[in-house]
């Protein structure tokens, strides 16, 4: 493949990964176009982009999903590559085929790779033709057949969608009288979801964790693992917490597990970023997935390799080789902060942010498109913030954490801030008894510390007298009814209390 040169790079994303996106780019000298939706006019993203396209109507649907709208708006900017962020068009096949038909650069894997993988019993064959050992499983969703697989692998048994991804289509079953309902909610839940029904099955691990290894291919068929990070603090089987290396893993083990990513990845003929994910348990490790794009979580790997994931994807595309990566140093964690209400078994949120303030300090990256006056809608993915620390040792990094979640500052929308504090400040956090079961264990009915209210209540009434300074403070919450910020004299602070929230700040 010829090299080309990158010089002008669409975005067809939203958040703070189209604004982590825009910034390693113009690093490297390539002009950034940002694409829209009619609720993000105002977005970070958007003002920070070279240029900037409306590619339609809030819902996903209408916009970041809209193919033609974003390639029209690629045509139109004169891009000539494509980055799609995570989510959204990252990991549709036909996207990427449509941008490379159109001679623009996709910034990912190609199209049938994606389309292999995307697949998640092709996959498994994917891996189990190259060795690497999956989790005891079968192939078949049908009634019949799920009922032998249960027969001898005993419950509880994992029901699966073969499409799937955060999380969905997914039904733990723990006896024999829960399998019919589940395999048909499960198939269901999978054709609305991903237009496509099917589901196999895996023997559901009781305490296993999730650690996964960082890829980079190149076009000449190099494939190197950047270290691996473990992401088994989950909230409804969907990361809350993630940390690189993988605390406490046996060398043999960490080794197996890289050598099994690259397998894969070399047998799937992988190019581009990607994740393989793995679940851990005692001495064994399965694989379950691979992720064919960046993952939210990659922070954490380019501050222990002091590198930049998106400049190597870029690089990569522009047909460079990939280089050995080089030691790791240290450890990192990230914490992600969304719009839900952990208190509520993590209901998702909206709101305007009527304050802000954002920790910083040696080890501390901020990742957000969050900024006063925001408003967080409720057509896009909760996550708003990446909170990731980089330490000398895990303890460090810890200490770092729990200080930078000390400075953070969110008034306006609820969200985890508070909720992952305590996590980390936690004693099993800090002996690091990681497993996907953390959050059920230890944190099972959460709810904010009284002092927590106590702050939220002060805060309400100072936004309501304007005394919280910014302009954000001054006209914050027009558009939300009877909110406190409207005016003093109209609402009183303590009818309105529940629409504020101030998690963190110490
Ligand atoms: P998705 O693509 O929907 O995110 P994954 O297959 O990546 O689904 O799994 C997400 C999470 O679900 C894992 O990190 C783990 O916590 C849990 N999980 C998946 N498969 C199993 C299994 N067989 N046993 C126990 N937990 C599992």
């Amino acid at each position: 493949m010829k090299p080309r040169k990158i010089k002008r790079l669409l975005i067809a994303n939203r958040g703070e990964i189209a604004l982590r996106i825009i910034r390693s780019a113009r690093v490297m000298g390539i002009e950034t176009v940002a694409v829209y939706s009619a609720a993000d006019a105002a977005a970070a993203h958007v003002a920070a982009a070279d240029d900037a396209r409306p590619i339609g109507a809030a819902e996903p649907a209408a916009s970041y999903l809209n193919i033609a709208a974003i390639l029209e708006a690629a045509h139109a900017a004169g891009a000539d590559a494509i980055h799609p962020g995570y989510g959204f068009l990252s990991e549709r096949p036909e996207f990427a085929r449509a941008v490379e038909q159109r001679g623009i650069i996709f910034i990912g894997p190609p199209a049938e790779v994606m389309a292999a993988l995307g697949d998640k019993v092709a996959a498994r064959h994917i891996a189990i033709s190259a060795g690497v050992p999956v989790v005891p499983g079968s192939d078949a969703g049908d009634l019949e057949a799920a009922r032998q697989f249960a027969a001898s692998a005993g419950y509880p048994i994992l029901v699966k969608a073969a499409a799937g991804g955060g999380g969905r289509g997914m039904r733990v079953v723990g006896e024999a009288a829960g399998l019919a309902t589940a395999l048909e909610a499960a198939a269901r839940e999978a054709q609305a979801a991903f237009g496509d029904g099917r589901i196999f099955l895996e023997k559901y691990l009781a305490r296993p964790r999730h650690v996964e290894v960082q890829l980079l291919g190149d076009q000449h068929g190099t494939v190197v693992a950047l270290g691996d990070r473990d992401c088994s603090i989950q909230r409804r089987h969907q990361k809350l917490i993630e940390e690189a290396p993988a605390p406490g893993l046996e060398p043999v083990l960490r080794e197996r597990m890289a050598a099994a990513a690259l397998t894969l990845a070399r047998a799937a003929g992988y190019r581009g970023a990607g994740t393989a994910e793995f679940l851990v348990d005692g001495d064994n490790f399965y694989f379950l997935e691979v992720n064919a794009r960046l993952q939210v979580e990659h922070p954490v790997t380019e501050l222990i390799f002091g590198c930049d994931l998106v400049v190597e994807q870029l690089r990569i595309a522009m047909g460079e080789r990939v280089a050995e990566p080089p030691a790791a140093r240290g450890c990192a964690i990230e914490c992600r902060i969304n719009a839900e209400d952990p208190a509520q078994d993590f209901r998702p949120a909206t709101g305007r942010v009527i304050k802000l303030a954002l920790p910083a300090g040696p080890g501390v990256r901020v990742d957000t498109q969050l900024e006063a006056g925001a408003e967080v809608a409720p057509y896009y993915d909760s996550l708003i913030a990446k909170l990731i620390c980089h330490g000398g040792g895990r303890e460090q990094a810890r200490a770092r954490m729990a200080a930078a979640l000390g400075e953070f500052m969110l008034l306006g929308v609820r969200n985890t801030a508070a909720f992952v504090r305590e996590i980390i400040a936690s004693e099993p956090f800090a002996r690091a008894d990681l497993s996907t079961r953390f959050i059920e264990e230890h944190f099972p009915r959460w709810s904010p510390a009284d002092r927590d209210l106590h702050d939220a209540l002060i805060a309400a009434a100072l936004a309501a007298n304007g005394m919280l300074g910014g302009a954000a403070a001054a006209d914050g919450g027009t558009n939300r009814g009877a909110s406190a910020a409207d005016g003093a004299a109209a609402h009183s602070p303590w009818t309105t209390l529940g629409e504020f929230e101030l998690w963190g700040r110490r």
